[in-house]
């Protein structure tokens, strides 16, 4: 038996299999659990679970209100547990202690607050008025899905799963969910949450396992009505392929290459400082994080200087110490990853500022294989290290000469999740953000999101919204109702076109 199991129809049980995967402490590389490994057979069971629960369980049935009281126990469970589920998140993703307590954690809690306050509020019926026909009027009526699959990435593993059960079950819908097999312990912990509010059986199933067999499974399993997914762009388009099979409701959370422009006019210091949070904040693995600096040249030399001068400050180390601003990557497979694109970085010609290696001087008992020095490149947008997404601690600095050239390198990529925009003159800075191809850009700060505003790509990283009220409508079908409101037939210019008699 495994330490960690699934959760299919209100029961925690281990793969039909038996089998298990292990889950691992990257700081350190220590084996921290047995994970129940689903099989495609296990999702199917998950999914007809949820579809009992969407057809003929109470959930769907129940008012806005009803449940929306359920998420807020959901979220004040989880509130009242946030040290001990920081703890598991920080310790299995990789991500610092001070990461998971002040965002992961009462993230996911505000999420599910954010989306109780939808369920509550956000209109199910809306009169439309008389209709161009009279006597008619017209109805529109929001309605949950049915089933959703959630299939959600490692960098923000508790987070993620918020807000593919929030929105989900706030509207009314079932779900299952599938985390990230690098991190699968903090979404069970969501589960147990769930479970301790007294959700009905079915309406929330998790499966662990791996994306290739029990993810697919999700993905075209013909009785799920819609698939959320975070994660790659590679993996998004594979969602969309299996999904169609059956038409299904699709958003994506994609990747990113995100510009972050710093004005001649802008204010350096805090630029400097929102340029490294905006790239080195979870070492990179942020999918909107700022990894293309876009820097005017009138400013350019003093504002390098800054950020080479600050990167070597940050303090890396054992990610459960609140000391550290950054810990290991999520595995040494992602240092890896990380190392060849620096290489390749260095043979397109790009000038290694800073970083470019695996620290040396970290704490005994760290295992050095996954870790990574912050690394900024001064680069060309057309290179490789400024248009692919590494998914490390690495930035890419691009000078420009005028504002109409830094909108065009910001706009020259396949991607469009975030971008940043850092001026004194805020008209300028709007303006800027105005003609910047992607979902969200902040101006003078960077990673900034709330539950209740919309979240989500441009292009190539992503279709549809999560948060606030767009994200919860992209969980309501909408349905329109026509009625006559006439008693008689007469004056009917429809029905007399087939017949004067019908
Ligand atoms: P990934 O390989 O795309 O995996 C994401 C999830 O999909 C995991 O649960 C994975 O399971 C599963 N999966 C893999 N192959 C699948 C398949 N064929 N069918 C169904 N599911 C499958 O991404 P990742 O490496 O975990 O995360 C990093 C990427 O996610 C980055 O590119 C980043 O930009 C993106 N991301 C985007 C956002 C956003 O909001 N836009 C947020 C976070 C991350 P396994 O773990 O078992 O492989
Ligand atoms: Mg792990």
């Amino acid at each position: 038996m495994g330490d960690a199991q699934l959760f299919i129809d209100g029961v925690w049980a281990d793969a039909q299999s038996g089998e298990t995967f292990p889950t691992y402490a990257p700081s350190t590389g220590e084996k921290i659990a047995d994970v129940a490994k689903a099989g495609r057979e296990d999702a199917q069971r998950a999914v007809q679970a949820a579809r009992k629960a969407f057809d003929d369980g109470p959930w769907p049935r129940m008012s806005g209100k009803e449940r929306a009281e359920k998420l807020r126990a959901v979220a004040a469970i989880i509130n009242g547990r946030s040290a001990e589920i920081a703890e598991i998140e920080a310790r299995d993703g990789g991500g610092t202690i001070k990461k998971a307590m002040f965002a992961d954690v009462p993230g996911a809690a505000s999420t599910f607050e954010a989306f109780a306050n939808c369920a509550e509020n956000e209109p199910d019926v809306v009169d439309r008025g008389e209709s161009p026909f009279p006597p008619a009027k017209s109805i529109v009526r929001r309605e949950p899905f049915g089933v959703c699959s959630g299939i959600v990435p490692w960098n923000f593993p508790f987070l993620m799963a918020g807000w593919k059960i929030g929105p989900a079950i706030a509207a009314g819908n079932t779900v299952v969910l599938k985390p990230a097999s690098f991190t699968s312990l903090s979404a069970i912990e969501m589960v147990k949450a769930v479970q301790e509010a007294d959700i009905p059986p079915g309406v929330v199933n998790l499966i662990t396992g791996p994306g290739g067999s029990a993810g697919e499974e999700l993905a075209q399993h013909p009785l799920v009505d819609k698939v959320a997914f975070t994660g790659s762009t590679e993996v998004g388009r594979r969602i969309m392929q299996l999904a169609s099979g059956t038409v299904k409701k699709v958003t994506l959370e994609l990747g990113g290459k995100s510009a972050n422009i710093v004005l001649d006019d802008a204010d350096l210091d805090l630029a400097a400082a929102g340029v490294l949070w905006g790239t080195f904040f979870h070492n990179g693995q942020v999918c909107e994080s700022g990894t293309r600096a876009l820097v005017s040249r009138k400013i350019y030399d003093e504002f390098v200087g800054m950020l080479v001068e600050r990167a070597g400050k940050i303090v890396i180390g054992d990610n459960m110490d609140m000391n550290s601003d950054l810990g290991p990557l999520v595995a040494p497979s992602q240092v890896d990853t990380t190392e060849r694109y620096v290489k390749l970085g260095l043979d397109e010609g790009a000038k290694l500022l800073c970083g470019g290696s695996k620290p040396t001087n970290l704490p005994a008992g760290l295992d050095q294989s996954a870790y990574y020095l912050p690394t900024i490149f001064e680069a060309d947008n057309s290179m490789k290290i400024a248009q692919e997404e590494i998914f490390g601690p690495v930035l890419c600095v691009i000078p420009f000469d005028s504002d109409d050239e830094a909108i065009k390198i910001a706009n020259d990529s396949i991607y469009g999740l975030g971008g940043g925009v850092w001026s004194k003159n805020l008209d300028r800075a709007h303006s800027m953000a105005a003609s910047m191809r992607t979902g969200t850009v902040w101006v003078n700060d960077y990673h900034m999101i709330t539950p209740t505003q919309p979240f989500g790509g441009y292009k190539q990283s992503g279709i549809g919204r999560e948060l606030g009220d767009y994200g919860y409508n992209e969980y309501r079908q909408i349905k329109h109702v026509w009625q006559n409101t006439a008693t008689d037939r007469s004056g009917y210019l429809h029905f007399a076109a087939l017949s004067g008699n019908i």
